[in-house]
């Protein structure tokens, strides 16, 4: 009989050379499980999504739930569909007032292109700014805002006044002027190989962005729903943007992005043309119903509390050599290693020893930790050593 490795390689459109090609037949909590009894441990979450750990039994409840209600009934923004004002509502809750009105749609590149829209749509201006090593997504639109020439080049023409600024330099945001429609930014760039930006610049850029009337969109895909040990990796930073992005683990494991920003702004996709803006599948009702569960886990049990002490205890026991540093906000951590090809054989050296890393798009050189944010000090432990034994064996 074929196999599933085959049937992969034969018919998964690949993208690359060398996939991971790991089957995964079940995981639940921090645990993936192989077909043949492998037990690997998950320090990625499915690059920060499985937030709550795999197969919660809370998001599972409200999933199957839906599922006997209905799954679709219409596109974006026709029909009241409970799960998606249910997640509305508490969304805005726990937001800013200029953050209450949410438009879903399905991923984080769809959330990026809504909110540059809804941005030049707001301020008449055509002008973009995103800074280097920026990563909002593969759409052809988000393509533009990418802050790696490499990804960008064999795309041309991009979208045209689209500008990449250094990051977290003060001088470089005198580029935000009168044309320019919005800048946008991950609020802890994390592709770039997590990059903590100075309080000083997120309010001196907030204050840019409002002196100029450039509308502030910060992509908290990946640092959302409590992976930096806030809600909101803004909190951080005492600043507001005027439109948020989400998806990844705002869905609870199930396909889900939005965009958010003030009522007033999301009025202008509802003339000139009516429909400005359109997704058949955005809010989904079984993605929103995942969503709800999830975020309403996360706040109840205020699990994004615990965090920051975790991170502490990753770092307290990742000590090494080998280590040059350790940037980190919460559990969104990354080792730098300097070095990408050690850096790829201490990955795979874990992988063998059932310890699920990954690196960063941007940063090679460096191993991603982002695991559930249950993760508990035995499991903690137990990575750690596989980590420095990784270290050592690849070394040698
Ligand atoms: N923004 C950020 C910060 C991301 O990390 C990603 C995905 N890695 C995206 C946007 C795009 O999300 P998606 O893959 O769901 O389109």
């Amino acid at each position: 009989m074929i196999s599933h490795r085959q049937l992969f390689q034969q018919y998964l459109a690949p993208t690359s050379d060398e996939p991971l090609a790991i089957e995964i037949v079940r995981a639940e909590g921090v645990y993936l499980y192989g077909p043949g009894g492998e037990k690997y441990l998950d320090l990625i979450s499915g690059i920060s999504v499985s937030n709550l750990g795999h197969c919660h039994p809370h998001i599972n409840e409200a999933v199957e739930a839906q599922l006997k209600k209905y799954s679709h009934v219409m596109v974006y923004g026709e029909m009241i569909q409970a799960p998606q004002v249910k997640l509305a509502e508490a969304l805005a809750s726990r937001l800013p007032d200029n953050l209450s009105s949410t438009y879903f749609v399905n991923s984080g590149s769809e959330a990026t292109e809504g909110a540059v829209k809804l941005a030049k749509r707001y301020t008449g201006r055509a002008n973009v700014v995103a800074f280097e090593n920026a990563y909002h997504g593969s759409t052809q639109g988000a393509l533009s805002l990418i802050g790696d020439e490499s990804y960008r080049q064999n795309y041309r023409p991009l979208i045209p006044g689209h500008k990449h600024l250094p990051f977290n330099d003060m001088e470089a945001l005198s580029e935000i002027d009168r044309d320019c429609a919005c800048v946008m930014l991950e609020t802890i760039p994390a592709e770039a190989g997590v990059r903590i930006p100075s309080l000083a610049f997120m309010q001196a850029l907030r204050q840019k962005c409002s002196e100029s009337g450039a509308l502030l969109i910060l992509d908290e895909v990946q640092t959302g729903m409590g992976r930096t040990g806030k809600l909101f990796a803004f909190e951080h930073f005492d600043i507001v943007p005027d439109i948020l992005t989400l998806a990844k683990a705002f869905g609870g494991g199930l396909p889900l992005g939005a965009f958010l920003a003030s009522p007033e702004l999301m009025q202008v996709f509802t003339c000139n043309p009516v429909l400005g803006h359109i997704t058949t599948f955005g809010g989904n009702a079984i993605s929103c119903a995942a969503g709800l569960a999830a975020f309403e886990y996360l706040t109840e049990t205020r699990l994004y509390e615990t965090v920051e002490e975790k991170a502490l205890y990753f770092r307290s026991l990742l000590v090494h050599e080998k280590i040059s540093e350790i940037r980190n906000k919460g559990l969104l951590m990354a080792l730098d290693l300097k070095d990408p090809v050690y850096c790829k054989r201490v990955i795979d050296l874990c992988i063998e020893k059932g310890l699920f890393l990954d690196w960063f798009l941007f940063a090679p050189h460096c191993i991603r930790i982002a695991p559930p944010l249950i993760i508990e000090e035995g499991d903690i432990e137990k990575a750690c050593k596989i980590i420095l034994e990784s270290l050592d064996e690849a070394a040698a």
